[in-house]
């Protein structure tokens, strides 16, 4: 996984890294308007997408449309409203435009997601050109995952926010196989702190790496390796209050941290033929 290809350009250290992880979990409220002004302004079945250069990115609508079909896949039990609400994308002509927009996004940031509480424009996207399919991948499971959480944002685990935006950018890119485990995880930290981190630990890339790498693992487990009404009811119950410990109980009947370990590292281990 290249992480430094799509997210850092959202996340180039442990120290951004917790920015992001703050502003995500916060969604600044930020006031919308119709558009940027003289800004192109496109619908299409699922997002209003105001294009500061409508001179370049023709296929963007089409390109957004096909995220979306390949995210709908995995998100559409935890955000049902993302068939009939539409999210609106600011995609601005290059990361000059973008850092100076609005939205006065972080030097570092890629992309940002937002809420807003104006009416018929609660979920909003804002990125830039050239337009990468693996950051509006990542960011939009971010902004429809987040929903899910969005009375209690601080529910929202680390591992399992990330981790899911990850295995989504896989996913939409259409190229994984059914006997795909996930990327290799040579480092895995225990468990019984991994599941709990609040940050990732440690600042050198290599980490940001291990980490990455081991949440879409654990998340590919979780979702793809078992009945995709476990993940449903995993995610259900944490957003409830549920301790994770409790939640991997009551969702999927690991009696006990280690056992879910176990489980995870086995079906990770067959060296299958990859994606
Ligand atoms: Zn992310």
């Amino acid at each position: 996984m290249k992480l430094r290809a799509f997210c850092a350009s959202v996340v180039s250290s442990y120290k951004e890294f917790r920015i992001i992880r703050i502003l995500l979990l916060l969604f600044i409220p930020v006031l919308l308007f119709a558009g940027e002004s003289g800004w192109n302004t496109r619908w299409t079945s699922h997002f209003l997408i105001h294009q500061e250069n409508s001179r370049s990115a023709k296929g963007v609508g089409a390109e957004m449309e096909k995220i979306f079909r390949g995210l709908r896949k995995e998100l559409w039990s935890l955000s049902s409203w993302m068939d009939t609400e539409k999210v609106e994308v600011y995609l601005y002509k290059d990361r000059k435009s973008y850092l100076e927009g609005r939205f006065k996004p972080p030097e570092w940031s890629g992309g940002m997601v937002y809420k807003s509480g104006r009416r018929g424009a609660q979920w909003s996207l804002a990125v830039y050109e050239p337009f990468s399919p693996k950051t509006v991948a990542h960011e939009l499971t971010h902004l429809y995952f987040a929903s899910f959480f969005k009375r209690v944002p601080g529910r929202l685990p680390l591992w399992l926010n990330e981790g899911l935006a990850v295995m989504m950018v896989e996913e939409t890119a259409g190229r994984v196989k059914p006997s795909y485990r996930g990327p290799p995880v040579d480092k895995a930290i225990p468990a019984e702190v991994f599941l709990k981190l609040k940050k990732i630990p440690n600042s050198d890339s290599g980490s940001v790496q291990d980490f990455y790498s081991q949440a879409h693992s654990v998340v590919r487990f979780l979702k793809k390796g078992n009945s995709p009404f476990k993940f449903e009811k995993f995610c259900r119950q944490l957003r409830d209050g549920e301790q994770v410990e409790r939640a991997l109980f009551s969702a999927y009947g690991f009696g006990s941290m280690e056992k879910f370990e176990k489980a995870w590292k086995k079906w990770a281990a067959p060296p299958g033929p990859g994606k």
